[in-house]
């Protein structure tokens, strides 16, 4: 026998049973970003390479070890997009939304890491995001912040915690730079082959290791706040004190980089506990040389992606309830003559009752068996039409959920019936 072909791993097919809490979630949050007056972009899921060689650095795991590249048959290199900043930008300045304006985007959609699948963390995996443009005060920062404490807070999650950092400007990070080459170059040996490697080329990323053997040297390195420039430091206070009269708590986490090198003055995370190493459901901050960086005119720029896979493996470890699919009405038909007159009367009930979901047996059934389908469909009531029914021109009405008389109903009483008991 021929082997079934699988999915490729750490790449997850959503199942039907799972449907219904990915899409609660995505409304939940195409709802609140729509509402704050962000609007949705799409861009292709393929992009040449080098947008995110430059956009999201040369010396960073994405673009180093996880991106998914390849030639196609034109001889283009060609990526897999593995987060959706670099996209949004390249559009920004292809359409000309960027410059002289605000923008409030937002975006969701499928990204391709190849990374050690492990739970929390998978090949194909899904993100939604919001970027703006055009907004240099720390407002825009507060109001990315707020934006994500309102959505853990609709969704009904606890003990999510903001951490919060500033690289400060690009002059200072250089600064700093060279003072972390000289205290990492004094503990070189030490150094796992990653961060000597990386010690010249990016030696900020050495401070997000996920090393644990590298976790006391990393602490006792020298603080980026101390070198800060002015003009950041006003910057990171003037958040600070947005916040606080947002009331949304925060800690300050100095050793907190990002692992993407766009990133300048604010950078952020939610995390939890309760995922393990997988804890960030959600990373942003400003980025505000990308824009130039990629062709356009200077332009600030604030952002952040969340995780969903990580938002729902949280939301079912806190045992969020999210409402199942199911339909009114699991319509029963009984007998050959029942099969056509029920397709007829279940489009007529669609016709009439607009908001009514209804689903209809087809295949036929013994009515006991039918009877089991509806209720494992989670319908509130079960209609049945056989030929009796047919004959009085009449159907019969069977409460699923709790007990009642099943009821026989003229057409015009079925439809009083679910206007009153049904839609309200
Ligand atoms: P991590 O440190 O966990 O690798 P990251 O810094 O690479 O995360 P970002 O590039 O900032 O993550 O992406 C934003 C969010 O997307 C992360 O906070 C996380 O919730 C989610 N995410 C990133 N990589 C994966 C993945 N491979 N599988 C599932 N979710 C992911
Ligand atoms: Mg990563």
């Amino acid at each position: 026998m021929a082997k079934n072909i699988q999915s490729i791993r750490g790449m997850h097919d959503i199942l039907p049973s799972q449907s219904a809490s990915w899409q609660y979630l995505e409304t939940t949050i195409r709802r609140l970003f729509n509402s704050y007056g962000y609007r949705e972009l799409r861009t292709p899921i393929i992009e040449p390479s080098e947008l995110f060689s430059r956009g999201i650095g040369e010396v960073t795991d994405i673009v180093e070890k996880e991106m998914y590249t390849f030639t196609d048959r034109n001889g283009d290199s060609l990526s897999m997009r593995p987060e959706g900043t670099a996209s949004c930008v390249r559009a920004g300045i292809q359409h000309g939304l960027l410059h002289n304006q605000q923008q409030r985007i937002w975006y969701t959609g499928a990204m391709f890491r190849h990374e050690r699948p492990q739970k929390g963390r998978y090949r194909q995996f899904y993100q939604a995001g919001v970027e703006t443009y055009g907004v240099a005060t720390p407002d825009i920062d507060a109001e990315v912040i707020a934006l994500g404490a309102r959505l853990w807070k609709q969704l009904g999650l606890k003990k999510i915690k903001l951490q919060l950092n500033t690289l400060g400007s690009d002059e200072a990070r250089q600064q700093y730079r060279e003072v972390l080459i000289d205290y990492f170059s004094a503990h070189y040996d030490q150094l796992d082959e990653d961060s000597q490697h990386r010690l010249h080329k990016n030696p900020l990323r050495i401070l997000d290791t996920k090393n644990p053997h590298l976790e006391d040297i990393v602490a006792a390195a020298p603080n980026l706040m101390e070198y800060l420039d002015q003009e950041s430091k006003q910057h990171f206070e003037g958040l600070c004190t947005r916040l606080e009269s947002l009331e949304i708590d925060y800690e300050i986490n100095p050793r907190l980089v990002r692992g993407i090198d766009y990133y300048n003055r604010t950078v952020f995370e939610w995390v939890t506990k309760e995922l393990g190493a997988q804890g960030t459901i959600c990373a942003g901050g400003r980025y505000d040389g990308l824009v130039k960086q990629l062709g356009g005119r200077a332009t600030p720029a604030c952002g952040f992606g969340i995780g969903l896979e990580r938002l729902l493996l949280l939301m079912e470890s806190q045992k969020i309830q999210t409402p199942a699919l199911k339909p009114h009405i699991y319509l029963v038909l009984a007998g050959k003559e029942a099969q056509i007159a029920g397709v007829k009367l279940a489009e007529t009930l669609r016709d009439t009752h607009a908001n009514l979901s209804l689903q209809c047996n087809l295949a036929a059934g013994s009515l006991k068996a039918q009877i089991k389908r509806a209720d494992k469909s989670g319908a509130e009531y079960a209609i049945i039409l056989g030929g009796r029914e047919i004959e009085e021109n009449t159907v019969t009405i069977k409460a699923l959920r709790y007990h009642a008389e099943q009821l026989t109903l003229s057409q015009h009483e079925l439809n009083n019936f679910i206007q009153k008991n049904i839609l309200t």
